[in-house]
């Protein structure tokens, strides 16, 4: 599995982009809204992966949650998978909890599923497969 991105939870999308930019001297590529999980994402490359910032839109939504509980930081780290459908079996089969197994819409064109943080040292593991268009 390739590191595909990793999400940081963060308060202030607009500061958060201007400080990531400034770090890694790169630009935003890409700002989408992910409905499924009331979010704002924004995307910066760089090197082989990506960074991925996520900033909540909904007071009661998961990323509010995690901030008002953890404050903001590293959220989750997500492997690209071939065939996420296989993963979710294989995974599943060898006792792994998943919070959903059925793979739901993110952001950037993927098809997404969640590891939870209980089975993963916690981590908050997600896995991702490019949807064909
Ligand atoms: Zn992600």
């Amino acid at each position: 599995m390739k590191l595909e991105h990793i999400g940081i939870a963060v308060k202030d999308l607009k500061k958060s982009e201007k400080m990531y930019e400034e770090l890694l001297r790169t630009s935003v590529y890409k700002r989408e809204e992910v409905p499924s999980e009331s979010v704002i994402t924004s995307f910066l490359s760089t090197g082989s992966t990506k960074i991925e910032l996520l900033a909540s839109q909904d007071p009661d939504g998961p990323i509010a949650r995690f901030i008002s509980k953890r404050g903001p930081g590293i959220h989750h780290i997500a492997f690209e998978v071939n065939d996420i459908e296989m993963e979710i079996d294989r995974l599943v089969e060898q006792g792994y909890q998943l919070i959903s197994t059925k793979p739901k819409l993110g952001a950037d064109n993927k098809k997404i599923v969640f590891l939870h943080p209980s089975s993963t040292n916690g981590v908050l593991i997600e896995l991702c497969q490019e949807v064909k268009k």
